[in-house]
């Protein structure tokens, strides 16, 4: 068996501990006698999968305790649709557009707001500029009345990414898609109204995705709200309405136990910035390469980039996955290329896609 290094943006590469423990624990779970695809999502067993999961998220993030984790199905996409339905009313809220991300969810958000009653307002874009930076506070007026202001913190294709220090001010709850760099920093949850992030980034396969919201924004949902998509509902049944996306769970369960063993959000971070700082050094000295993102709007997890010439794409990709290095293809929108370099990259990684990238200049440049 060969593991490549895979720069995939999602669904992208796991730490390697959990898929062989997943593996190990596949036909049978704990002496369950089965695995746990298999197994009833109300039983002891899966009970305690998942309230471990949800306490070590909670440990990881140091969730307060008025906020509720819900572990939901439908994908970041469904929650554009998901959050002006339970939030909106009939009130206002603020959309800033920094990506294709943050775009979709304001089109989607425009799109309902008339029949729900309410009204969506842009804000804020960076569109004009391609998407090459995030915006800063002085370019914007917020509306103190908004039910929410909502926004991305780290647009995948285009490379953008805000921390908390970068946070809009607290007029109205923040309401944030975090899909791609979710447990890759340190978050002050206490910021935030609401955070979600689909899982197949940094947390697990796809068709999960985690919500953390605060209890005061529940039980607003429209009357029409579908009853699997209201909030409140899915918290007073412990994310449990109906069958909830059981293996998801527990992959994203020892992904937890992993990260609490690698010492914490504090401690990737300091690898993810090492890992960031190592290919945009390169990539900005080399003369042959170029991420035209605003530096201190640079991504850590996703780094787009271009070659010298768009007639070299083809030959860099093939040369690269013969070297074990793949799914480095940019987004079309875009172009060129993007290395995702998610929690579950190691160092190593970098070093060998920096390598190849050297080797790669000098025969082309
Ligand atoms: N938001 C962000 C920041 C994303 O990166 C993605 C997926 N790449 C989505 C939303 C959409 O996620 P999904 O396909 O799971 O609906």
């Amino acid at each position: 068996m060969t593991r490549v290094f895979n720069f995939s943006a999602g669904p992208a590469a796991l730490p390697e501990p959990v898929l062989r423990q997943a593996a190990e624990e596949m036909l049978d779970w704990h002496g369950a006698g089965c695995g746990v695809m298999e197994m009833s999502h109300r039983g002891r067993e899966f009970m305690s999968i998942i309230e471990q999961a949800e306490a070590d998220l909670r440990e990881l993030m140091a969730i307060p305790q008025n906020y509720r984790v819900l572990f939901l199905q439908g994908g970041a996409t469904q929650q554009f649709a998901q959050i002006p339905m339970n939030l909106l009313g009939s009130g206002s809220a603020d959309y800033l557009v920094t990506g294709t991300w943050s775009k979709k969810a304001f089109k989607e958000a425009q799109r309902l707001a008339g029949p729900l009653g309410g009204t969506v307002r842009l804000v804020g874009s960076t569109e004009a500029e391609g998407f090459t930076r995030a915006l800063r506070a002085d370019e914007f007026a917020l509306d103190p009345q908004a039910t929410y202001v909502h926004l991305c913190t780290n647009e995948t294709i285009h490379g953008v990414e805000v921390g908390d220090d970068g946070l809009p001010p607290a007029v109205a709850p923040l309401v944030a898609d975090m899909s791609s760099h979710i447990l890759s920093r340190p978050t002050d949850v206490s910021r935030y109204g609401l955070i979600y992030a689909g899982a197949q980034k940094n947390i697990g396969p796809s068709g999960l995705i985690i919500v953390i919201v605060r209890e005061d924004l529940l039980g607003r949902a429209h009357p029409l709200t579908p009853t699997v998509m209201d909030y409140k509902v899915m918290a007073d049944n412990g994310s449990m309405l109906n069958t909830p996306p059981t293996y998801g769970i527990y992959v994203a369960g020892l992904v937890f136990r992993w990260l609490k063993a690698q010492g914490g959000l504090a401690a990737m971070e300091k690898r993810n910035i090492e890992k960031a700082t190592l290919l945009y050094n390169f990539i900005d000295a080399s003369g042959f390469y170029r991420n035209t993102v605003e530096v201190g709007s640079r991504s850590r997890m996703n780094i787009p980039f271009l070659l010298q010439d768009d007639a070299l794409n083809e030959a860099f990709l093939a040369g690269a996955n013969a070297a074990g290095l793949t799914q480095l293809k940019g987004h079309k929108s875009v172009g060129g290329m993007r290395a995702s370099i998610y929690n579950a990259m190691p160092i190593e990684g970098v070093r060998a896609l920096v390598d190849y990238m050297r080797d790669f200049a000098a025969q082309h440049g």
